[in-house]
């Protein structure tokens, strides 16, 4: 579900073709191309139940936690261990905020002895619940819920 756009009011449509497989008039499925589906997805607002800066942030998440996000390389092989690991950023030098310790990020050039004016260090809790925040509000929000309940209902 975090996976599909139309949640986010995207809809994709065109994406599969019926190929003629041999003269008997059989056909098969086949997905097309990148190139022959570009501009056939259009905006459902009316199907959106989650902010688009919601939705990018989730995204970024799971690219990120599956190892796929070109921008981001994980220490530890790709697999995430914490809720924002990756994606917070030092204001200073740039390199990646990661867990100091078990209750604090700090700026990962510290962490690596290179050489980093910035010494801030911010509660993982805090982080989450200010970051995160939204998507528990908009994803656990009891009429999404409801939304989420009759649409599976219909299908
Ligand atoms: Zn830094």
């Amino acid at each position: 579900m975090l996976a599909n756009p139309i949640y986010a009011g995207t809809l994709y449509w065109n994406r599969t073709q019926w190929v003629k497989v041999d003269d008997t008039g059989k056909r098969i499925r086949k997905y097309r191309t990148k190139d022959d589906i570009r501009g056939t997805a259009g905006n459902a607002p009316h199907l959106a139940i989650v902010k688009p800066a919601t939705w990018k942030l989730v995204q970024l998440h799971l690219s990120v936690k599956k190892g796929t996000n070109p921008n981001v390389k994980l220490k530890s092989g790709g697999r995430t261990v914490y809720m924002l690991s990756g994606l917070l950023r030092c204001s200073e030098c740039g390199a990646h905020f990661v867990m100091d310790n078990a209750t604090h990020y700090a700026c990962g050039s510290v962490n690596d002895g290179k050489a980093c004016t910035n010494e801030i260090r911010v509660p993982r809790d805090v982080c989450e619940r200010v970051i995160l925040g939204d998507i528990t509000n908009e994803v656990l929000a009891p009429e999404v819920i409801d939304k989420m309940a009759k649409e599976s209902r219909q299908y």
